[in-house]
């Protein structure tokens, strides 16, 4: 990686280092346009080395919810015998491996910050100025700043930088109350050391939240056995009290102060005792939706109408309810989000599980009968019973007495009373409150963000010759390899080697208008549009002839992996055949027979009907429409509600 030389010119400028920059990077390099000497594609990143938010926003145990077999590009990949869900400094280990394997490293410069970018009149095409300042280990500015002329600009700075700090009075306010407990964010968390021998209020119920939670129970309590950190690698150096030598830590009180509700979901489909059998399939669940009738040869009607999301929620529901006893999430027995926004259909899952038995300890409420049917195992507790309290999140601080104020739970959760039986008084408040993006260094005549990218929220008609990628989040699913099939699209529209897209955005999740976060989206869904989009997604007769029965039928039980859009299409990849075989294949075959049978088979027939049906009633209404003076069908039946409004610049 370089951080000394910097062109004056470059044929592509990528802003930032994470997955998203350095997948976009690859591509400029291998798809771009050819460049003159001198004038090379670079990536800037105003941190001192690459690897992004899982590099500098990650902390000790954490792992990543999304599968390696979805999370990883596709035609990098890690081993067969790798877990499936690597922890985060594996993963940083994986990028830098990306970067060297594909010999894009020299094209990188860390320790340099893009403080604005603008346009300025051109002839060639150079017309991105972008002015960039170097820094230093403690991130101050070395010397003066410099300028880069870009012909295109690839922002990719992440949804996951800035923190999302809320002002809590008596917390964070000004003036300080004296008796105010610490805080911190949770960009800022690294180590259960942070948490040990404290009470703490963990604010936000999002992966990050659960993960914390889990932490401050861990640090507090002893497990049973030897105490279970996985990588050590975050510990302060000047920490090493074991916890078993340090008993005065125990019974420390945890609290989660939650909003309106969140919706559990392992990552992983495992550990359910159905009649007396154990079921530990091992199946993450992002690999589970299959892409026949699911996400291709959908007709347009059934996609736009959601009705496969609103489908599988209710029948998840109900079978939630028979393995678990609950069906506001797996095995979530409080924190529910209200029962018309329990779904993915609207929702982030909560893959991260880690805390729900604490969580759940006060409510668990299965039925002797219902138990000896089925029951989640929850994993083996530490010693001392420990418990986390859902609390609402607080309205304020007491000045004097550094107690947390709440509101009332909403109306769905007034079961959970710990906000009035309690005395809640942190120590330690960690706000995991998520991450906010700031467009302040773009000039005006930039699209403020991938809301205002009217073309698949990457970019707009306006100039293709700029691009967002790595800003839209799956409800279950990955950000990188959707960032791939992004950049993918961005490099033919920038060199008009394809049309605008046109058909409707059916991918977005159903979030209220007022809902701060907007930008998720069904991950197959998405994916499977781009691909349309691109023109890489395989027809069935296609792959048969080409590639024969065997890849056919993976990708039609697989789920929305990046590979299978490599298998065809003006990315087509000769790597991409032996991935399919080999580890996609993997996915398949771990499910068992009836595994597929349920999970492949059943929702593909189900769907199969529905899609045929639509399908016969379109034609018949389009042939018979002009003997009875009708209109003919229509395109697009979304409901104005559920048709995203794009601010045009
Ligand atoms: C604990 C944790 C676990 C997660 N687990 C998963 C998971 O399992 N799966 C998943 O898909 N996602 C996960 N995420 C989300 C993760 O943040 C994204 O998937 C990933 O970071 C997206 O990559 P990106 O390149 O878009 O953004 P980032 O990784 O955030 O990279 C953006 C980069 O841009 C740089 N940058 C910003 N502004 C500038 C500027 N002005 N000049 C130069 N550089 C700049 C930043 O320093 C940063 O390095 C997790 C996040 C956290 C915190």
């Amino acid at each position: 990686m370089s951080t000394s030389y910097l062109p004056e010119r470059a044929s592509t400028l990528v802003i930032g280092g994470g997955p998203a920059g350095l997948v976009s990077l690859k591509y400029a390099v291998e798809y771009g346009e050819k460049w003159n000497q001198g004038e090379e594609p670079i990536l800037v990143e105003m941190e001192s080395e690459i690897g992004g938010t899982f590099r500098w926003r990650g902390y000790e145990n954490a792992e990543l919810v999304s599968s390696k077999q979805l999370t990883c590009f596709s035609d990098f990949r890690y081993p067969l015998s790798a877990p499936d869900h690597p922890s985060l400094p594996n993963f940083v280990r994986y990028l830098n491996s990306y970067a060297s394997h594909f010999g894009i490293t020299p094209y990188i410069h860390t320790s340099t910050k893009v403080i604005s970018l603008r346009k300025v009149p051109s002839d060639d095409g150079f017309k991105h100025l972008a002015t960039l300042q170097r820094l230093d280990g403690n991130k101050e500015p070395i010397g003066e700043s410099t300028e880069v002329l870009a012909k295109r600009v690839i922002i990719t700075t992440g949804l996951h930088v800035t923190p999302n700090i809320p002002i809590i009075p008596g917390l964070n306010s000004e003036p300080k109350s004296k008796n105010a407990p610490e805080w911190i964010h949770s960009s800022s968390y690294k180590s259960r050391s942070q948490l040990k021998g404290k009470e703490i209020l963990v604010l936000g119920a999002g992966e990050t939240g659960m993960d914390i939670a889990y932490e401050s129970i861990m640090a507090n309590y002893p497990m049973s056995n030897d105490d279970d950190r996985k990588d050590k690698e975050y510990d302060n150096d000047n920490d090493n009290t074991s916890l078993d030598d340090n008993t005065e830590t125990e019974k420390k009180k945890v609290w989660i102060g939650i909003r309106n509700g969140f919706l559990s979901f392992p990552k992983v489909l495992n550990n359910f005792k159905v009649l007396g059998f154990s079921f530990n399939g091992n199946l993450p669940i992002d690999g589970l939706i299959t892409n026949l009738f699911e996400d291709v040869y959908v007709h347009k009607w059934i996609s736009q109408s959601h009705l496969r999301w609103f489908i599988s929620d209710l029948i998840i529901k109900r079978v939630l309810w028979l393995l678990t006893g609950t069906m506001a999430g797996c095995n979530q027995w409080c924190g529910e989000l209200p029962p018309e926004k329990q779904g993915r259909a609207y929702v982030f899952l909560n893959k991260s599980a880690k805390a729900m038995q604490f969580i759940n300890q006060p409510y668990y409420n299965l039925s002797s009968i219902h138990k000896k049917f089925a029951h989640y195992i929850d994993p083996p507790k530490p010693k001392g019973n420990p418990k986390i309290d859902i609390v609402p999140f607080p309205k304020k601080f007491d000045q004097d007495t550094g107690i947390a104020i709440f509101d009332k739970p909403p109306k769905h959760r007034s079961k959970e009373i710990a906000w009035k039986n309690q005395i809640c008084k942190p120590d330690l408040v960690v706000l995991c409150t998520g991450y906010k993006q700031n467009w302040d260094w773009l000039s005006e005549d930039y699209p403020k963000g991938p809301e205002q990218c009217e073309i698949r929220g990457v970019c707009s008609e306006k100039d293709l010759s700029v691009a967002f990628i790595g800003f839209v989040r799956p409800g279950v699913g990955a950000i990188p390899p959707i960032s791939e099939m992004q950049t993918q699209l961005f490099q033919l529209l920038s060199q008009n080697k394809i049309p605008i897209p046109t058909s409707p955005e059916t991918y977005h999740l159903l979030h209220s208008p007022t809902s701060r976060i907007q930008y998720g989206v069904d991950h197959s869904t998405y994916m499977s549009t781009l691909s349309k989009d691109i023109g890489s997604s395989p027809g069935l007769l296609e792959l048969w002839r080409k590639y024969g029965w065997f890849v056919l039928f993976v990708y039609c039980f697989g789920a929305a992996f990046p590979t299978f859009y490599r298998l065809t299409g003006p990315f087509k990849s000769e790597k991409a055949k032996g991935i399919v075989e080999t580890e996609l294949w993997e996915t398949i075959q771990r499910r068992g027979l009836l595994g597929n049978i349920f999970m492949g088979v059943i929702p593909m027939a189900f769907y199969a009907v529905i899609n045929i049906t639509a399908y016969l009633i379109e034609k018949t209404w389009l042939y018979t429409a002009p003997l009875f003076g009708l209109p003919p069908p229509p395109d697009n039946i979304m409901p104005k509600s559920h048709q995203k409004k794009v601010e045009l610049l």
